[in-house]
């Protein structure tokens, strides 16, 4: 089969390499469609990766092709999206349910072959059987958005909350969705590149700005959620969530950042893992809002997403939503 192989740090080579075969309760996913995220370029870069070469791709969708005769709950032919956590289930932390601290942590297309290929074995237990109305290639975006529902479910988030978001790449446009689902009553968001600010009006934002200084809060949001990693979004966004406010630290930063100091703001900072599965509930949403609306392509609904928050006019810029 034909594969991407990271094979040192900087190189990626596409290579013919031997087709995988089902280990005992494994199954042999042909890959329908693999996303990139910013993990796949740490591992290229060489900040990540416990050894290579390796054929990186963690987020993919495929259908069942061959399986060892162990495995239980999935068939040949099922269409499947595939939760790439290698946990050991056995070290301490796996067994008090914090599985994403295991310390013999692993996953596919990390520490084993991934799904940048026409073929890659999976365990059977990692596999999620599609619903007929999710297409095959779509269902790649499950990973990701089950990330952006876990960092959801620990937020505590309550009605008519304020909302705002750094990043408006795929995580950030999914803590978009996630937000209106939960009944936030705006939601802003923030990106230094406007190209990528398009998507999220289109999507229903209530404000999308290259700087948080273009918009007028001054006692801050209730939530604010980074998904950049970026040391100085961190930092800004620390400083603008309201009193008793939450920041949620989705993205992944170099270093760990510190709270702002004001005694008058008492911040909650949590981390979103491990991811939850499944996610579908959150996928089906409003039925004009399908998955590929966070493709490059925008909302594919010809009326665009029907949620649209709070309107709002920002004062200091005059930029702001119509
Ligand atoms: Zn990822
Ligand atoms: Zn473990």
């Amino acid at each position: 089969m034909r594969a991407a192989v990271i094979k040192s740090p900087g190189e990626v080579a596409v290579e013919t390499v031997d087709d995988p075969t089902p280990a005992s309760g494994e199954v042999v996913v042909e890959v329908a469609a693999c996303g990139l995220c910013g993990t796949d370029l740490h591992i290229l870069e060489g900040e990540f990766a416990p050894s290579l070469p390796v054929i990186p791709g963690h987020e993919f969708a495929g259908q069942v092709v061959a399986r060892d005769a162990n495995t239980l709950g999935v068939s040949e032919g099922d269409r499947v999206a595939v939760d790439p956590s290698l946990y050991c289930h056995q070290c301490h932390y796996c067994r008090i349910g914090h599985n994403n601290l295991c310390q013999r942590w692993g996953a596919i297309g990390v520490t084993v072959s991934g799904g940048a290929a026409q073929y890659v074995a999976v365990p059977a237990a990692n596999c999620v059987r599609l619903p007929d109305h999710i297409e095959t290639a779509d269902a790649t975006l499950i990973e990701p958005l089950s990330c952006a529902v876990r960092g959801y479910d620990v937020l505590r988030s309550q009605l008519g909350s304020h909302v705002l978001i750094y990043g408006a790449g795929t995580m950030g446009l999914m803590m978009l969705e996630l937000a209106k689902r939960v009944g936030a009553v705006s939601v802003d968001l923030v990106d230094v590149n406007p190209d990528r600010l398009v998507v999220a009006r289109q999507l229903g934002s209530s404000n999308a700005v290259t700087s948080a200084d273009q918009l007028e809060r001054p006692f801050g949001w209730e939530l604010v959620v980074d998904a950049t990693g970026n040391e100085r979004a961190i930092q800004d966004g620390l400083g603008r969530v309201a009193p008793a406010g939450t920041f949620l630290q989705f993205g992944w930063p170099p270093t760990r950042p510190e709270p702002p100091s004001s005694p008058t703001r008492s911040t909650t900072r949590r981390s979103p893992s491990p991811a939850r599965w499944p996610c579908y509930t959150a996928m089906r949403g409003p039925p004009n809002c399908s998955p590929r609306g966070y493709s490059t392509r925008g909302c594919s609904s010809p009326t665009g997403c029907h949620w649209r928050g709070t309107q709002k006019r920002s004062t200091r810029s005059g930029r702001g939503r119509d």
